[in-house]
């Protein structure tokens, strides 16, 4: 048997073996869709003798192409699988842009600008000309006609007159990326669709491309494709129209059949059984959906047991919710007797703002060594310098940074050309900075020159590294930390080491490639454009850094000590594709899900069917019954959000024996393909439990529980095989 098609099913294998030249897999979650494009990945390399470079693998994560990737080692073998060009759309773009983007225009060296970057530009744009409009709503908006490949001027001819307004911050904005050589997300997408409409040389080498989450990819997105795919048109796509929840930054379900309508020939295959979840969550979600009485109906069978029935958890506010989760977590934990480890856990959210997801996932004081690692990459990265330019202090005050940024705008050149022209006497700010000012500048100005100086001397991939230690050591930073957060000083600095540790990681997975994590080859007649490999592994490592929160950050707990030991907490949008053996939905009210602002009801349901269908053996949501930032109704009453059947929305506490007990964890352990735990160890951990488990508080109109042993389980159990049954 071939090992690439052991494990497979029957549907799946006929996937992955099929000869069709434009393959769509469509089909729920769980269904093996992802790996089924892996083995198919792996199968094209062995079978049809397609060299790895040639061929093309997009992921919408990150995280999931770094799982892709893991896999496909083990089927090829990580020889073969290093040079596959396999990552997001925008990592893939980036690279091209690097090698060939000069084809184009593009200036070498060219910055990356997330998403804090971009809104400071627009939020400058804004002021400047005294504009009204929301900052977040004009960044969104101009994404939006971006992704649509609306340029100022198209927008301009369209607009309304509402609309004039926002054409002049998006033509303020984009040449303000121009000056500072910056990219953003949608930048990287659109500046590769140029190139390789204008030079399709650079991907003649392309045999055949590959798509995962497919219904997720934007207009641009799917162009990008069929241009990878220009030449030999082989294109294996997977997806599910159900699990579509980026329309909101334009991903267009009406891909797949424009797709279809472009290639006569699309072959689709469909796959009906779920690998994931237990059968009572299947259940649930596919109540969850099925309310949209406009999609078809769909088969997806479960083949795993009943399990346990999800929950619904109400709790007084969104404080006691949390304390909850964290409590039903170690219950768990115990319970199951070394069954289920932290990071088997995930808490999804509808919603966390991007920037506070950015500061708690790496700090605050992340971000600022980090700020400086991209004005010593790039020193035109003006919003960048700001950042630091009286960060740890050095007496540079408002004012100064007022007149400095006035004046590189009046001169039309980036912020640090500005700063050098003045201390060097070149040019003058309109009022003249004081002496201890310039001093603080000339001591800012030296230190970036020593780290680019340092930079060049280092000639491989350790340079993201040695540079974050150089800057660290000569800011004085670890100081720095104590003097400005006593409290928390500790877990700063530990923000700090982390990222060394994970500069140094990239530096040893480089060396070990040696460069060539998804190099582009060489191509006859095409030159490619060669950068100094210690600046081109910095500029990776922060590209790396940008993009992997451009999908917004996952951010993990403190629990335990190892990084594989931690609670997942992430957003509901960034866990697409992910699974977890327990999955926590909070705040399942209106406004949160769906969400106040959302456009469209249907994807917000979407959503919690996504959020639903990461969870491998137990599901939980929860609900505050106040939320005071909420302001609706009295006192921030909350409603339940309407997607849930009415079958759920008990919560079920039961008083549960030890022969029930038993049953639930081995049916966890069953669905996870575990070993089962001992007894022993299952009711050792009971003991640990704090007796504060239970919180005795039961809402109006429901059963009172706290007669109840808090300790056992509050699932109800069945370990009953896959029965079609659902309790009521
Ligand atoms: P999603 O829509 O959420 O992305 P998916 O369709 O991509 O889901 P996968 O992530 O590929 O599903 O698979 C879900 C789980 O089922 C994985 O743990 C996978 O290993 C397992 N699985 C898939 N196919 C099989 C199979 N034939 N036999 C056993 N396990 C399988
Ligand atoms: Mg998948």
């Amino acid at each position: 048997m071939d090992p690439i098609l052991d494990g497979l099913n029957h549907a799946q294998r006929e996937a992955v073996t099929s000869s069709g030249s434009i393959l769509q897999v469509l089909a729920p979650p769980g269904s093996g869709k992802t790996k089924t494009l892996t083995a198919r990945v792996a199968y094209l390399l062995s079978h049809h003798k397609y060299q790895p470079q040639d061929v093309i693998c997009c992921t919408f994560t990150i995280k999931a192409s770094r799982e892709m990737r893991e896999r496909l080692a083990k089927l090829i073998g990580e020889k073969l699988e290093s040079r596959l060009i396999l990552g997001t759309f925008h990592s893939i773009c980036r690279r091209y842009l690097v090698k060939y983007g000069y084809l184009i225009g593009l200036r070498k060296g060219f910055g990356i600008a997330d998403s804090d970057d971009t809104r400071a530009i627009i939020r400058r744009s804004i002021k400047r000309l005294k504009s009204s409009i929301e900052v977040k709503a004009a960044q969104g908006r101009i994404s939006r006609h971006k992704a649509h490949g609306l340029s100022p001027d198209a927008l301009a001819d369209r607009a309304k007159a509402e609309e004039l307004e926002l054409v002049d911050i998006y033509r303020d904005y984009e040449s303000a990326l121009a000056a500072s050589n910056l990219l953003d997300y949608d930048d990287l997408l659109l500046r590769c669709g140029d190139l390789l409409r204008d030079h399709p040389e650079c991907v003649s080498n392309v045999q055949a491309v590959l798509v995962d989450e497919f219904q997720d990819t934007n207009i641009i997105q799917y162009e990008l494709m069929n241009l990878f795919a220009a030449k030999n048109r082989r294109i294996t796509i997977v997806g599910d129209p159900d699990q579509s929840i980026y329309g909101f930054r334009s991903a267009e379900i009406q891909n797949l059949k424009r797709m279809q309508r472009r290639y006569s020939n699309t072959t689709v295959v469909l796959l009906e059984d779920n690998y994931r979840s237990a059968a009572s969550i299947l259940n649930a979600a596919q109540e969850v959906i099925e309310q949209d009485t406009s999609r078809p109906a769909k088969a997806l069978q479960a083949t795993h047991s009943f399990g346990t029935l999800p929950v619904l958890r109400r709790l007084p506010n969104p404080n006691a919710e949390a304390q909850w989760m964290v409590l039903e977590i170690k219950r768990c934990a115990a319970m199951t007797g070394g069954l289920l480890r932290m990071s088997d856990f995930a808490v999804l959210l509808r919603s966390a703002s991007l920037s506070t997801q950015i500061e708690t996932a790496f700090g605050r004081a992340v971000k600022i060594l980090l700020n400086y690692m991209r004005v010593v990459s790039h020193t035109g990265h003006s919003d960048a310098l700001m950042n630091i330019v009286n960060v740890p202090p050095r007496r540079i005050g408002d004012e100064t940074i007022k007149q400095l940024t006035s004046g590189a705008e009046k001169a039309k050149i980036p912020l640090w050309n500005f700063i050098k022209d003045v201390i060097q006497g070149r040019r003058s700010t309109e009022k003249k900075l004081q002496k201890t000012a310039e001093q603080g500048l000339c001591t800012l100005v030296n230190l970036i020159e020593a780290s680019r100086q340092k930079l060049q001397e280092c000639e491989d991939a350790s340079a993201p590294r040695v540079l974050i230690e150089f800057i660290a050591e000569r800011l004085s930073f670890q100081e720095y930390l104590i003097r400005t957060y006593p409290l928390d000083e500790d877990s700063r600095w530990a923000n700090v080491r982390e990222l060394m540790h994970q500069a140094s990681e990239v530096a040893a997975f480089e060396e070990e490639e040696v460069d060539k994590e998804m190099d582009l080859p060489e191509i006859e007649g095409v030159q490619q454009q060669q950068a100094h490999s210690g600046e081109e592994a910095l500029t990776r490592f922060l590209a790396n850094v940008a993009l992997a929160t451009e999908i917004t950050t996952r951010e993990e707990s403190k629990e335990g000590d190892q990084p594989s030991e931690k609670v997942t907490i992430s957003t509901i949008h960034a866990a697409k594709g992910l699974e977890w053996p327990v999955v926590f939905v909070p705040a399942v009210y209106n406004g949160s899900i769906p969400h106040s602002r959302a456009e469209v009801v249907e994807e917000e349901r979407r959503l919690l069917y996504v959020a639903m269908t990461r969870a491998q053996a137990l599901l939980y949501l929860s609900i505050p019954i106040r939320q005071p930032r909420l302001g609706e109704g009295e006192d921030g009453a909350t409603t339940l959000t309407p997607f849930l059947p009415p079958k759920l929305t008990k919560t079920r506490f039961r008083p549960t024996g030890p022969s029930l007990h038993e049953k639930v964890v081995y049916a966890i352990a069953d669905i996870l393909r575990r070993p089962r735990p001992s007894l022993d160890d299952m009711y050792k951990g009971l003991e640990f439990l704090p007796s504060t488990l239970d919180d005795r508080w039961t809402p109006e109109g429901e059963e009172d529980h706290s007669k109840f042993d808090s300790t056992s389980t509050s699932h109800e159990a069945s370990g009953e095989p896959n029965p079609k049954r659902r309790r009521s």
